[in-house]
């Protein structure tokens, strides 16, 4: 039995809105360049996906995956990379697509990997920034939305798994 309650924060529609506007950005920012956009799984592939067809330069794309949460909502601070990227990334200008960025602290440990091999460039795309939260000081360079404390689902995002599906994203409260 589902007693989960959740309030719509983001429609569908404001989502898109953003997107583009993000994707308008990106695309000026590298005009004439390639771009190699790196999405970290799970909860980045719907919000990369849209993104990408939006992005009007060449786009190459790899996948990494983190985990610093459990089953819970509560992050443990402890960071797993459990899939590297395949791609060579020295000399290259990276984007990396996140769906949240809450602590900082699984972005910081990917930034510190990735800046080990040497890019070119590396910038950080993110949907939701929770900033009061953040326990490293970290900005990300693209932002789609600022929010409040509180657990968001929807697009993506996953409580225990459910709820990626759903176009709109929900602030829920147990
Ligand atoms: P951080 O290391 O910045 O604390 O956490 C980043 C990761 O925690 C995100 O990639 C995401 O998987 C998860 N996370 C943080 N806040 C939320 C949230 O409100 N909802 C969901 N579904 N995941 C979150």
């Amino acid at each position: 039995m589902d007693k989960i309650s959740k309030e719509i924060l983001f429609s569908k529609d404001a989502i898109q809105k953003r997107v583009r506007e993000l994707a308008d950005q990106i695309s000026k920012d590298y005009e004439g360049k390639e771009l190699i956009v790196i999405g970290i799984l799970k909860g980045a592939f719907i919000f990369m996906a849209d993104l990408i067809r939006e992005i009007s330069i060449p786009c190459r794309v790899d996948f990494a995956r983190l985990a610093s949460y459990g089953a819970g909502s509560e992050s443990s601070g402890k960071v797993v990379m459990t899939k590297d990227i395949e791609t060579s990334i020295k000399d290259k200008d990276i984007l990396i697509v996140e769906d949240i960025l809450d602590t900082g602290l699984t972005m910081q440990y990917l930034v510190d990997w990735l800046e080990e091999r040497n890019p070119r460039s590396l910038k950080i795309c993110v949907f939701l920034d929770k900033r009061k939260r953040r326990k490293v000081s970290f900005e990300a360079d693209y932002v789609g939305f600022t929010i409040e404390d509180g657990f968001v689902v929807g697009y993506g995002l996953d409580f225990n798994e459910k709820y990626r599906f759903s176009p709109d994203i929900y602030v829920i409260k147990q």
